[in-house]
């Protein structure tokens, strides 16, 4: 997933075009800023890609998240069902809204699994929020067909996919809103940054309201003058981070087609060795291909094959099941709730359990069993046709251990 490994002259430009301004803010400064609006473009482009209506810029992914969640309504008491394979942002946005996040099993496209939703629900669940790991998508048709059915909320946490696609349109576009990231190692970079998107021009409000102190951006050049319909945030993009996004957004279908090509020419030898299974991909024309996920047949298959793949010199390649950030099984803070103060659903919590459910205490059986056995390589823009051979050849070396 990696942007910065193209970075060059267009993200200089655009940051001098900035600072020669001296303005930094995103807003307002009509006189000084010589024409540039880095947050607006960005958005608008943004809007170009994914054919959402509206974008937002936030400060971060995480922002984007917790902007998407009030703008939603979502708060204090409703549960969230979310994945268990996922960052720790997700889990900790609905938390931070005092909600309640309620985790759901994933299938083997690594995503939630839509035939488990159902084990989740309770008349407390107020949205699902499925997670488009490491490039490629969830079963997002059938994810929103039972949100649909059962009057839930939609939010995509599509942090690790923009550009991604299911039947041609934009991953982050099936949800009420959607959320992307772009800090430093995600597929474009800003640095530091995120975005909400969405169809209803009521939830683009909220969240460009939310996102900055509730302005509502109606007092034209005096900012003093906008009103506060709501209580908001500071999650603001700077124009300096906009300004790197706006150059590497415009590299972004030279990156995925990169990609595309680097991931196929090793998935069709991985296939040739044979002795693994890949990730399902849902709809394989749209997922992003940062990561080339595939299974072993067993934890202890797997284990071999990471190590060796580590011995043979194969590197980005993850094995989440013991990850601390990724899967849920080293979540201690987690699951021992382990905060710096008191979080707003501390009112209906105690200890480790939120409204009686119980986060030391979860089970997800067919998700250990599916993570246990997956390894997910990351796929490189800086490969030249000589060093993917080189990596082909340590994969081989690698599986036959
Ligand atoms: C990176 C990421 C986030 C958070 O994004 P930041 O910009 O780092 O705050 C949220 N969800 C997922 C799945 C991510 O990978």
């Amino acid at each position: 997933m990696p942007g910065f490994e193209i970075f060059g002259e267009q993200e200089r430009k655009e940051v001098m075009e900035v600072l020669e301004t001296g303005v930094l803010f995103r807003y307002g400064f009509e006189g000084a800023r010589n024409g540039h609006w880095k947050a607006k473009t960005f958005e608008k482009k943004l809007c170009e890609l994914t054919k959402a209506k509206y974008a937002h810029l936030c400060s971060s992914g995480t922002a984007a998240l917790s902007t998407a969640l009030a703008s939603c309504g979502i708060g204090a008491g409703d549960e969230v069902i979310v994945p268990p394979f996922t960052f720790v942002a997700t889990f900790e946005a609905v938390l931070l809204a005092g909600a309640i996040p309620v985790f759901a099993e994933i299938d083997e496209t690594l995503c939630l699994d839509p035939a488990k939703l159902q084990d989740a629900l309770s008349p407390k669940t107020r949205a699902v929020i499925p997670v488009h790991m490491c490039g490629s998508m969830a079963q997002i048709d059938k994810i929103k067909n039972f949100c649909d059915s059962n009057n839930l909320i939609l939010i995509e946490d599509a942090c690790q996919s923009v550009g991604a696609t299911f039947n041609k349109k934009a991953i982050g576009t099936f949800g009420d809103m959607g959320c992307f990231s772009f800090d430093a190692v995600k597929t474009i970079t800003c640095g530091e940054g995120g975005a909400v998107i969405t169809n209803s021009s009521e939830l683009y409000d909220r969240a460009s309201q939310y996102a900055d102190h509730g302005h509502d951006h109606l007092g034209g050049a005096d900012r003093g003058a906008d009103d506060h319909p709501i209580i908001g945030t500071n999650y603001r993009i700077s124009e300096l981070n906009a300004a790197v996004g706006v150059a590497q957004l415009a590299k972004l279908s030279h990156i995925l087609e990169t990609q595309r090509k680097n991931k196929k020419t090793i998935k069709d030898a991985m296939e040739k060795i044979g002795n693994v299974t890949f990730r399902h991909i849902p709809d394989p024309n749209g997922d992003s291909a940062t990561f080339l996920s595939f299974f072993l047949p067993d934890e202890r298959r797997a284990r071999e094959v990471i190590k060796s793949l580590k011995d043979n010199g194969v590197d980005g390649s993850f094995y989440w099941y013991d990850n601390n950030w990724h899967y849920i099984r080293h979540w201690h803070h987690l699951k021992e709730m382990k905060r710096a103060a008191k979080l707003p659903l501390e009112l209906i919590c105690s200890e480790h359990k939120v409204n009686g459910y119980d986060y030391s205490n979860i089970s997800l059986l067919q998700s250990d069993s599916i993570m246990s056995r997956t390894i997910s390589m990351q796929i490189k823009l800086s490969w030249s046709e000589a060093d993917i051979e080189d990596r082909i050849k340590k994969i081989k070396n690698a599986l036959s251990c």
